[in-house]
């Protein structure tokens, strides 16, 4: 064992939130130092977390391309695009992916080392003192002391015990892997990780049925919005199961066979050639807090953290997914700068009224703020203002008319409430809601601001001025 060595932050993890919380802190002027564990593809370490490596960049870059091949097949038709076969080849796309993933963390490890950023790789394990011992990868374990300890531990895919993840049921890791598209592939679970996946690899042609537990389709957005995406699904083909549950699998020569019950409570079957569980994940906290640190975690193996991220134990934080909240990567990178700046003894904070979700299938769906379902449940007056994207001329001319946007403000007072879209690109969309509700905007606020014509931006805009009855492009 090596001599201590001291640091004013030490960080265990390298994900969105801890890099955000590493480099916030150099930035700052702090002697930092952040541990991770991750290796790449190549067997080299790869800093930015589940994010980077196996969650949402990958995971977009597949979306990206499968979405390319997919409108060759669906969409240039109508702009009068004509070729012969179209083909895919899925160890390209895989390499495209790696290439982008490789780049992004090879960026952290940049961003890193401009910062001064001291980085250690292997597992952190945090201590009685806030003291941090390190077993690094070439089988030396180092003593780091730090005056304040972030631990930024994400999350892992929870396995299901009677779906041991293995060749041919897979986590999202092995569905952004895959060697070629397989001819029947299973989910379990539509929830965001489930449905992207499902639909990278439905739209190169796998037969896609995904089956879910819960008897509503995304119970936790917009029921409209719900409505629509579920329709549009349908129509590319997605098989949508609700209210199933599965109760085993069994891996046979023909492929993975899952029982479940239906929403009859009918036993059923399906076979498939790869199953991909996506039931959610859980924070990484094991192994991560020797006995006598004094941090506690709760029945959901979360850090305990008030709403500074402290964990009341003297100067030991956490953030990210490894604490309660949404398991959003911009959710991380709030919580990591927000905690070096408190560290800083600046006014650091998180509004968790205003983070985004977004889900990047096709459509898009995206929001912010209180649903109307939200709204009714707690008594809270509102009024409502949408607008379809068939009735703009971007989204016409793209050949993307699918969905619609849609404001809720305050009945009194106007001030936005919510704001939910589905249909192209309202990944970006939603953040002219975050903005408005961040400076406390009322939806004429929105409904007064010039939006460029033709832009898809135009159905937020009437959306605003449709909740005064005064959208221009509709009847209201
Ligand atoms: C397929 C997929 C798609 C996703 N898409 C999106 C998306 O589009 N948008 C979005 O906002 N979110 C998305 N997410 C969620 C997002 O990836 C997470 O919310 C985010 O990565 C959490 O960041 P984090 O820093 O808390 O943890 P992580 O990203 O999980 O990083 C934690 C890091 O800590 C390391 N670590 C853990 N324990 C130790 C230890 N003891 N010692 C050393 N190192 C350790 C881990 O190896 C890891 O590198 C997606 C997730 C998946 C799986």
């Amino acid at each position: 064992m090596s001599e201590q060595q001291q640091f004013d932050v030490v960080v265990i993890g390298a994900g969105p939130a801890g890099y955000h919380a590493a480099i916030r802190a150099a930035q700052l002027g702090l002697k930092t130092a952040c541990i991770d564990a991750a290796l790449g593809k190549d067997g080299k370490p790869a800093l930015g977390g589940t994010c980077l490596r196996v969650g949402c960049i990958p995971s977009k870059a597949l979306l990206d391309s499968s979405r390319q091949f997919w409108n060759m097949g669906h969409i240039f038709d109508q702009h009068g695009i004509s070729f012969d076969k179209p083909a895919i080849d899925v160890k390209k796309m895989v390499a495209r992916k790696d290439g982008i993933v490789k780049q992004f963390t090879g960026g952290i490890a940049a961003l890193f080392k401009a910062n001064k950023i001291t980085a250690f790789h292997g597992y952190g394990q945090l201590q009685p003192g806030n003291v941090v011992s390190v077993k690094q990868h070439d089988g030396s374990t180092v003593e780091l002391k730090g005056t304040n300890v972030i631990l930024a531990a994400g999350s892992d895919s929870i396995e299901l015990p009677f779906a041991k993840f293995g060749e041919h049921i897979i986590d999202n890791v092995g569905a952004l892997d895959l060697e070629k598209v397989p001819k029947r592939l299973g989910v379990i679970g539509a929830g965001v990780i489930g449905l992207e996946l499902g639909s990278v690899w439905k739209r190169l042609g796998a037969e896609v049925t995904i089956l879910e537990g819960l008897p509503n389709f995304l119970a936790a957005a917009d029921a409209e919005v719900a409505k629509v995406a579920a329709r549009e699904f349908k129509k590319q083909g997605l098989d949508i199961k609700l209210g199933c549950k599965c109760t085993a699998t069994e891996v046979k020569k023909d492929g993975v066979h899952i029982s479940y019950t239906d929403d009859k409570g009918a036993a059923q079957e399906l076979v498939v050639d790869k199953l991909l569980v996506a039931v959610g994940r859980r924070a990484a906290t094991k192994g991560l807090l020797a006995d006598g640190t004094g941090v506690q975690l709760n029945e959901r193996g979360q850090i305990v953290v008030d709403e500074h991220c402290h964990t009341g134990v003297d100067g030991v934080w956490a953030v990210g997914d490894c604490v309660r909240g949404p398991m959003l990567a911009h959710k991380g990178f709030e919580e990591g700068i927000a905690v070096a700046e408190l560290i800083a003894g600046l006014p650091g904070h998180v509004n968790f009224d205003t983070i985004p979700w977004v889900i990047y299938t096709e459509p898009e769906i995206a929001w912010v703020g209180k649903t109307e379902e939200q709204l009714k449940a707690e008594g809270i007056p509102y009024k409502a203002g949408s607008f379809p994207f068939a009735a703009v001329g971007r989204a016409v001319a793209m050949a993307e008319p699918a969905g619609f946007v849609k404001v809720l403000a305050h009945a009194e007072t106007d001030t936005i409430l919510g704001m939910h879209l589905v249909g192209v690109n309202v990944s970006e969309l939603v953040h002219e809601g975050v903005l408005a509700m961040e400076f406390k905007g009322s939806a004429d606020d929105l409904a007064r601001i010039c939006h460029a014509h033709p832009s898809l931006s135009e159905a937020v805009h009437d959306a605003a001025m449709a909740v005064h009855k005064r959208a221009i492009h509709k009847a209201n």
